[in-house]
């Protein structure tokens, strides 16, 4: 384990920058702030002039599809995809199911070795896709992971009565369930009244009130049942602001979720992008856009994830000529913090604190595991990113991602991370990977 010494950075903290230093010895933080608070290691291993780049506790993702040996074709792996992660300056994701169920304390440890094995950050996982809720809670919980995600939607339908009783038994239990917000019978209406396969279709078959109707439905589900409620990748400020009614009138807690890509684009840019902007839920309006960013700004929104979602770019070509064949989803991991720094602080739409909050300390909370992730606080885990400022062209050439597309292709970006420390080791370095696949922990989470 060696001791890093991190000089001339910007601290981001909860309230504000200021300038300093971060010293790391045996994979822990020592300290972090002003340089006159931060006392010189004797004899570091290495000391990183980080020359006024920004320093922030590495980024936690709670939405990640990464790992499914069923689904996912050769080289789209865990190993490669928390590699992507690690270069965007993500050093923790929570995985989630994709296809394959894990909603077994079995299924559970299975994945955990499997994953554990591949790893290049620390991880956890969550319980899914929940349809029967007649599954052995306590067992999953003892296993590792005290959420669980279930859907409104096809393909993971669950009843109401599935949803509900899934919510008792989680929340007698103290965990959260995790929803996919979007109300089947209107969508399989929106589908009904469609009949090209051009890309723009696509937008039409899942409504906005789709998604405003289920976020409605399961802040009452989670009220009457008493279970925590984790509303993933709201599509529309309209969501947004549907999800905080409950915040302020449920007697449990409700937290919204955004990711990158219904901040970055409007259903407008899919006559461009076709079939690399299909994604579940669908792209919304640019009013819906501005809205949402508005809830980000004001905390209406707790934290941002990804909904990674990882293939290769000939398998989303097919999507031009017929947009319902590919599987819906974009990759995300490596490019959120240099999308929101990019589009979100350096457009005055967010300030630095407000991003550590989005990406750090809330996601942290949200999975369980703050302050250990998502602080700078001494003692917790040495998850370091150094963020430096640059214009460039965002290609799919300069990620690590193995799929060889982005949906942020040819955007004119002005972050970069520069480089990434990960368990007290200098893990990445302008998206070259230097860790090694098994080297990250499987986080068990306990309540
Ligand atoms: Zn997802």
């Amino acid at each position: 384990m060696t001791d890093i010494h991190i000089k001339d950075a910007q601290v981001v903290t909860a309230s504000g920058i200021q300038h300093g230093e971060i010293a790391i010895s045996d994979g822990t933080i020592d300290a972090a702030g002003p340089a006159s608070s931060v006392p010189t290691p004797s004899d570091p291993d290495t000391v990183i002039d980080a020359d006024g780049m920004v320093a922030l506790p590495g980024a936690i993702d709670v939405h990640t599809h990464m790992h499914d040996d069923e689904l996912f074709p050769d080289g789209i792996d865990f190993a490669s995809q928390t590699a992507s992660a690690v270069a965007g300056g993500v050093t923790t994701v929570i995985e989630l199911p994709t296809q394959t169920p894990v909603t077994t304390p079995e299924a559970m440890q299975e994945k955990a070795a499997a994953c554990s094995a591949l790893a290049h950050v620390d991880f956890g996982l969550v319980a899914g896709n929940v349809q029967d809720p007649d599954i052995d809670v306590a067992g999953i919980v003892d296993a590792g992971t005290a959420d669980f995600k279930t859907f409104t939607a096809d393909p993971y339908l669950a009843s109401d009565a599935s949803i509900a009783r899934l919510m008792r038994r989680v929340g007698d239990a103290g965990g959260t369930v995790r929803v996919h917000c979007e109300t089947q019978g209107l969508l399989d209406d929106a589908r009904s009244a469609i009949d090209g396969d051009e890309p723009e279709v696509y937008m039409d078959s899942r409504p906005l009130e789709a998604e405003l109707d289920a976020i409605s439905r399961a802040g009452y589900f989670a009220e009457y049942a008493d279970c925590p409620l984790h509303v993933v990748h709201i599509s529309s400020g309209s969501g947004a602001r549907e999800g905080d009614r409950f915040k302020s009138r449920a007697n449990v807690p409700v937290t919204l979720e955004t990711c990158p890509q219904y901040l970055a684009f409007s259903k407008g840019d899919v006559a461009e992008h076709g079939p690399f902007l299909k994604v579940n839920p669908s792209l919304k309006s640019d009013a819906e856009r501005e809205r949402l960013w508005d809830a980000v700004q004001d905390g209406t929104i707790d934290l941002i994830g990804t909904d990674h979602f990882p293939t290769y770019r000939e398998t989303r070509d097919v999507g031009w000529d017929d947009i319902w064949e590919p599987y819906a989803g974009l990759p995300g991991v490596e490019t959120m913090v240099e999308f929101l720094v990019s589009e979100g602080v350096h457009e005055d739409r967010i300030s630095w604190p407000r991003l550590r909050e989005l990406v750090c300390a809330a996601p942290a909370q949200n999975a369980g595991i703050y302050p250990k992730k998502g602080s700078l606080q001494v003692g917790t885990d040495a998850d370091v990113m150094l963020v430096r400022t640059e214009e460039y062209e965002v290609t799919a050439d300069g990620l690590t991602f193995v799929g060889g597309w982005t949906p942020y292709e040819g955007q004119q970006w002005s972050a970069r991370v520069d480089t990434v420390v990960a368990g007290g080791e200098v893990v990445a370095k302008d998206h070259e990977v230097q860790s090694t696949a098994g080297r990250g922990q499987f986080l068990d989470r306990p309540l």
